[in-house]
């Protein structure tokens, strides 16, 4: 249910960017996810069907990119993407999070239909 004001926001963005452009379709969304943001894509799209209905972005095509969480390593420093578990592939020792990443809920790209004016 959390998706929803995301989704929100999302189609607000999206307004807001293809008026600026002057287009008024939108084909492509192509969006990012982190791994712990919580965001279930499969909810993402369902919402994203009803409220863009009448938008610029109405039956545009949703592409998503997950991304992982990333570690940094306590002993060598070694940066890593969450695999399995949270040991540094390297020495083994304990990954630590690095703040903000995996968390991610962004509009990466987005492809026009330029064969409507
Ligand atoms: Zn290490």
């Amino acid at each position: 249910m959390h998706e929803l004001p995301a989704v929100e926001d999302m189609i607000r963005a999206l307004d807001e960017e293809s008026e600026s452009r002057g287009i008024s379709k939108i084909k492509e969304v192509h969006l990012v996810i982190g791994e712990l943001s919580s965001y279930v894509g499969e909810c993402v799209q369902m919402y994203f069907d009803i409220l863009s209905e009448g938008h610029s972005c109405e039956n545009a095509k949703l592409y998503f990119t997950h991304t992982k969480a990333r570690f940094k390593c306590r002993d060598c420093g070694h940066e890593f993407d969450h695999g399995v578990d949270f040991v540094c592939p390297l020495c083994k020792g304990e990954g630590r999070l690095i703040k903000g990443t995996g968390k991610e809920f962004l509009i990466r790209k987005l492809v026009y239909d330029d064969t409507v004016s």
